[in-house]
Formats: C-alpha cells, sequence, structure tokens
C-alpha cells in the first residue's frame, strides 16, 4: 500500500472534459465508516472521485461540523490509504463570499491559505449572493461577483505557486426563489460572467448554476422526505450549449443532488455537460439512518437537541421538517460521541454508503473513469 495524496482537480476535469460522464463529489462531515464506504466504492468501480467541504461545514473554528481543513484532509487521505485508491480529489467546496467588503474577503484568504496549506487541490468561489438588482445590464448586476471572483481566483493562483488545482466558480445563487418559483441561471448571464472573468485572467474549469436543484432533502406540507425532480434539464443543455458556443472549456456543477431519483440522473442526465455531481446531504441522511438503529440513545439525544434548539425558531412546522433541515448542526456539540461510535455502527454506515456510492457512480457512468484519468496523465 502506497501513500495516497490528492491528485489536482484540474487534471481530473481535463482528462474527462469529453467523455459523456460525471465525476461524484460528496461532502462527508464527521462520519468515518461513510468515507471509507464511499472510497472503497470509488476503488472497485475504477471511478474518480471528489471529497469536498463548505466553508460552512468547516472552516479555522471548525464550521458546523467541528472539522477543520486539515482534519478534514486527514480523513480522506487516510480513507484513500486503507482502500489504496489513487484518483481522488480534495475540493474546498462553497468558499462562500456574501459581503464582499475588505474583511469579508480578508478572511476568505484566511480560510483558503489554511485549505492550501492542509493540501486541498481544488477550489470553489461561491460569491453568487452578489448580484445587483438595479444593474442595467448583465455585467452590473454580476459586478460584484466577478470582482470578488477575480480577487479571489488570483489569491488562490498565487498560493498554489507552480502546482495545479481545480477552479469552480458560481453563478445564479443555488436554491433561490422568488414570486414565480426557482430562478434559473440564464445561458447569456453563463456566458457574461465566464467572459467577465476571463477578461481578468481567471479561467474556470467549472461553472455551478442555479438550475432547479436546491440544498438537502426535499420535503412535502407533512414533512415527510420526497424526491427532488426540480432539476430543469433542457435549461441546463441549454446554458451548456451557450458556454461551448463562445468558446469556454467550462463545465457544469450540479449542486444539490440528493433526493433526484438515480434513474432520472441515470437515463436524463447531461453527462459529460455536467462534470460534477454534488450529493451531500445524502450522506448525512445515511448516517441517522444507522444510528436510529444501532445508538437509538444517541439518535434521541440528538434528535431532542435539534428541536429544542431549532423548534422554537420554526413555529408550526413539522417536527421531521425542523430536524430535517437542521440536525446538519447537531455534529459538532456531539463530535465527541461521534468520534467514539461502535464498531458494528461504522461498519453498517461503510456498508450502506458503500452500496448507494455504487448506485450514484452507475448513475453517472463513472465506471472506469479512473482509469481515463490515469492515461490522460501519462500521456501528458
Ligand atoms: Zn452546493
Amino acid at each position: 500500500m502506497s501513500h495516497r495524496r490528492p491528485l489536482s482537480g484540474n487534471d481530473v476535469f481535463k482528462a474527462l472534459r469529453t467523455e459523456h460522464t460525471i465525476v461524484m463529489a460528496v461532502n462527508v462531515r464527521m462520519t468515518r465508516g461513510i468515507t471509507r464506504g464511499i472510497m472503497r466504492s470509488a476503488k472497485d468501480n475504477d471511478a474518480p472521485v471528489i471529497f469536498e467541504i463548505a466553508r460552512s461545514e468547516s472552516d479555522l473554528s471548525g464550521g458546523y461540523t467541528g472539522m477543520t481543513p486539515k482534519d478534514y484532509y486527514d480523513e480522506v487521505v487516510k480513507a484513500a490509504h486503507e482502500a489504496d485508491h489513487d484518483i481522488f480529489v480534495v475540493h474546498a467546496d462553497h468558499i462562500s463570499i456574501k459581503k464582499g467588503d475588505a474583511e469579508d474577503l480578508d478572511g476568505t484568504k484566511k480560510l483558503i491559505a489554511a485549505q492550501i496549506e492542509a493540501g486541498f487541490t481544488s477550489y470553489a468561489i461561491d460569491a453568487s449572493h452578489l448580484f445587483d438588482f438595479k444593474g442595467r445590464d448583465l455585467r452590473e448586476e454580476l459586478k460584484d461577483n466577478i470582482r470578488c471572483t477575480s480577487e479571489i481566483a488570483h489569491f488562490i493562483k498565487d498560493r498554489m505557486g507552480n502546482r495545479t488545482y481545480g477552479l469552480e466558480v458560481e453563478v445564479g445563487e443555488i436554491g433561490k426563489t422568488d414570486a414565480t418559483g426557482r430562478v434559473l441561471t440564464r445561458p447569456e448571464e453563463a456566458v457574461a460572467f465566464l467572459s467577465a472573468l476571463s477578461d481578468n485572467g481567471v479561467h474556470p474549469d467549472l461553472l455551478a448554476i442555479a438550475n432547479g436543484s436546491a440544498h438537502g432533502n426535499t420535503f412535502d406540507d407533512q414533512g415527510k422526505i420526497i424526491p427532488q425532480v426540480s432539476i430543469d434539464i433542457p435549461q441546463t443543455k441549454a446554458v451548456a450549449r451557450a458556454i461551448k458556443e463562445a468558446g469556454f472549456p467550462v463545465a457544469i456543477a450540479q449542486h444539490g443532488i440528493t433526493g433526484t431519483p438515480r434513474e432520472t440522473i441515470n437515463l436524463h442526465f447531461p453527462k459529460g455537460d455536467i462534470l460534477k455531481g454534488n450529493v451531500g446531504t445524502h450522506w448525512q441522511n445515511i448516517f441517522y439512518d444507522v444510528i436510529k438503529v444501532y445508538e437509538p440513545d444517541l439518535y434521541d439525544e440528538m434528535w431532542k437537541w435539534t428541536l429544542s434548539t431549532y423548534g422554537p425558531k420554526n413555529p408550526g412546522k413539522p417536527e421531521e421538517m425542523v430536524f430535517g433541515k437542521n440536525c446538519k448542526n447537531a455534529f459538532k456539540p456531539f463530535k465527541g460521541r461521534m468520534a467514539k461510535l461502535g464498531k458494528d455502527t461504522e461498519l453498517a454506515m461503510e456498508a450502506m454508503a458503500y452500496a448507494e456510492s455504487n448506485l450514484y457512480l452507475k448513475a453517472f457512468s463513472a465506471q472506469g473513469a479512473a482509469s481515463k484519468v490515469r492515461s490522460y496523465m501519462e500521456s501528458r
């Protein structure tokens, strides 16, 4: 068993740019068995896999999972070593910039410096919240997003020196709604954004767009989890086509896949146009499903903590929904307990994560894609 290091995201995305495949990106929150199960599944399917973590989940003070970037990196590399898997990336998901002032950008750079120091090999700058509704044209509407994304992209480039890395940028806030429903990114908006970045010397691999998905589980009025069928596939294809026609070698990063039926992904997603598919909450659902049976006392305590903390802020909402939307915040206060899960609990999580990962990798047409990355890297 050799020691494993993550690949540059840029190498993986470049290797697969013309392939009919989606690279699975997973957010795993403090759950060793799940990390292992996914890594083993990637190995057995000869698939690349991206382990990612967002700023809200992991920052210098731990985020809502209680993990620093180094904690996360170390867990992933350990799992890769144990599974003897070589084609994986450690990606900083949603490096969110919400205000865009000097203080915000300064804090963002401190986080990125720590992610680079830890060994992350891919970065997603998300300044999509910065949108000027009073702008006279697209460039004006996107001005702050363009400014912040460019400044942070140059910071990453300078800090990475001669190492390559993956770069994802975002236009259109994911899951945002207005009076007419989910707000979708228009093709011309994607092109205007990429053109402006290109003028500033910023050349991303991936663009995240708003195309009808939302983060987390989807609930009905009673608070029951239901499938998510809101991703607008024709709109996604239209955006991908416009980007290609404008001459940018940039693919789409699909966020918020949890809940989308695998058969829909398998048969209808434009694989290749969508090159990176983010699955986050699904793994958290497995965690809770397993402890519900294997560690009912812990589940009960996490349930009560979540309800007593978030119930009063959500009057009249079904308990299932309040729990489902906020149980992610229970990871940090229960961090100590989660490090001491029973061996059989971890094994059950690993087995479930392995099987579920197999289904995603099949639906993403990712089997065998790791070999394509290997041959690309040998041929350079
Ligand atoms: Zn996302």
